[in-house]
């Protein structure tokens, strides 16, 4: 039975700091119960429209005043930090992960909002002497359009919303519709914290992010999603030049070096690739294990697959949530059922699990190998290939055959052979012993290949949310 509140209606955006209530409405579903809990609004064409009208309006005084955009990202922080359990119960509901991974990453994105608070704007003086001065500013974009996926929908609209603010851009964003509630409950909690227009938090159906993405006003797009998405949303942006950040697919490998200390690696492993049901972008989603470790490494993946509490996110102690949505279920269901139908072997999983909901056993798949799908293709899920090979070459050679190069993991007890690995992997990240470990405010995260174009996070992130301008002069004495 569901332990979750009955309905929740959040039916209404934030658009010019205002409560704005839409023509129509979608359903929300609870991925723990497969059922409609919830309506979201679906804003209207014009109401697109006035939604980028108050950011442009916003953005004329926004961008004035430095010191003002870092006092509101601190008080955005202390308000989003009061209305965390009330949030992170929203997020559970719409999303399925369990209530102290929600917490976590409101806590996260809180994180975030305070290191941009803090975090230095540069204006360099590259010259100034007696033939004259010159410096280098970073001025704002104007306003920026952000679109934002389904598995941490207020952790990734932070990574947009702080930099871009505190850089003097004011924002329209839209989550997906399989999760709007979070962020426009989090809009609500700004209303008051940010200056009217500043942040626009709206909601919609699917044409929405394509109506976003080709709308005149916005001068970036700032999208996290799929690569086939993120292809599409490059093509509108390129129409108008608009700017672009995309943080797309991934197809992460984690290199086992023959001499490792399985039962020591096989617990940061597991999690590495199944943290938030493995619906990370940069989850470990394909393993290669030498061959003189292959077997033990399955089997202690496999014993902590099946140890493993998955339940509602609402249960005390639930590890593991639900997948979040049908079309993802039935996917990993897919790759799971091909890969078994082409020889693999569930040494742990493989099946949905038999309650209401979108719930799948965790799975640990062997006898597998390149040229099955769920090891070519991005799973987004509850489950792991686990491939065996001979020579160090051959497994860097096959972790990048992969369009994607988002992140990547090298396990070792040699430190300096790990890490002479690490450096010929072809993606944006790659961590030693840890999958994932890299994914901090201060460090640059995007993606190589088709996993991304630019960055987010650190300074890199920040730059990502200007325009170089250089200001020339005589000598200025
Ligand atoms: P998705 O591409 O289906 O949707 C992402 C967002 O784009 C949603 O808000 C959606 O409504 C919107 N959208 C849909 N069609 C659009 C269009 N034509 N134009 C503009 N926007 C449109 O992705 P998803 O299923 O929500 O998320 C899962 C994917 O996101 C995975 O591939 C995952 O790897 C990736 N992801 C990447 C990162 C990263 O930082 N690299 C982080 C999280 C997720």
């Amino acid at each position: 039975m569901s332990l979750l509140a009955p309905r929740l209606d959040l039916a209404t955006v934030t658009i010019g700091g205002r409560e704005v209530s839409t023509p129509g409405t979608f359903e929300v579903i609870n991925p723990a119960t497969g059922e409609p809990f919830a309506v979201a609004p679906n804003i209207s064409a014009s109401q697109l429209d006035d939604a980028f009208t108050a950011a442009s309006t916003a953005q004329l005084t926004w961008r004035n005043d430095e010191q003002r955009r870092r006092a509101a990202l601190r008080d955005a922080a202390d308000a989003i930090d009061a209305a965390a359990p009330a949030l992170a119960g929203i997020l559970t509901a719409e999303q399925g992960k369990p209530m102290n991974d929600a917490l976590a990453e409101i806590g996260a994105a809180t994180y975030w909002l305070r290191y941009y608070a803090e975090l230095d704007l540069p204006r360099e003086i590259v010259q100034n002497d007696e033939n004259g001065y010159a410096e280098v500013l970073r001025r704002p974009l104007g306003v920026v359009a952000a679109i934002t996926p389904w598995n941490f929908p207020i952790a990734l609209a932070m990574w947009k919303i702080a930099p871009a603010l505190l850089a003097g851009n004011t924002m329209v964003i839209k989550p997906s519709p399989f999760t709007p509630l979070t962020t426009l409950a989090m809009g609500a909690v700004l209303r008051d914290v940010l200056p009217a227009g500043v942040l626009n938090v709206i909601s919609g159906t699917d044409p929405l992010g394509a109506a976003m993405s080709s709308h005149p006003v916005p001068r970036k797009i700032s999208f996290t999603g799929s690569t086939a998405t993120g292809k599409k949303v490059a093509a509108a942006a390129a129409e108008d030049l608009k700017r672009l950040t995309l943080e797309l697919g991934g197809n992460d490998p984690a290199v086992v070096l023959p001499g490792t200390d399985v039962a020591a690696i096989a617990p940061s492993l597991f999690w590495g690739a199944f943290g938030n049901n493995g619906q990370i972008c940069l989850a470990a989603k394909r393993v290669y294990a030498h061959e003189s470790l292959h077997a033990d490494l399955v089997e202690a993946l496999a014993e902590i697959a099946r140890s493993v509490h998955v339940d509602e996110g609402t249960v005390e102690g639930a590890q593991l949530g639900p997948i979040n949505n049908l079309p993802q279920y039935d996917r990993v269901s897919e790759l799971v059922a091909d890969a078994l139908s082409n020889g693999a072997r569930a040494a742990a999983g493989g099946r949905r699990i038999d309650r209401p909901g979108y719930f799948f056993e965790p799975t640990i798949l062997d006898r597998v190998d390149d040229g099955i799908r769920i090891v070519d293709e991005e799973q987004f899920g509850p489950a792991l290939p686990v491939v065996a090979y001979s020579s160090v070459d051959d497994a860097v050679d096959r972790a990048n055959a992969s369009m994607y190069g988002l992140t990547a993991s090298v396990w070792g007890s040699d430190l300096e052979e790990a890490y002479a690995v690490a450096g010929r992997i072809d993606s944006g990240q790659v961590s030693i012993n840890s999958h994932g470990g890299a994914v901090l405010p201060h460090l640059p995260f995007g993606g190589h290949k088709w996993s991304g174009v630019g960055v987010e996070n650190g300074p890199w992130g920040l730059y990502g949310f200007t325009e170089l301008q250089v200001i020339q002069s005589p000598p200025r004495g």
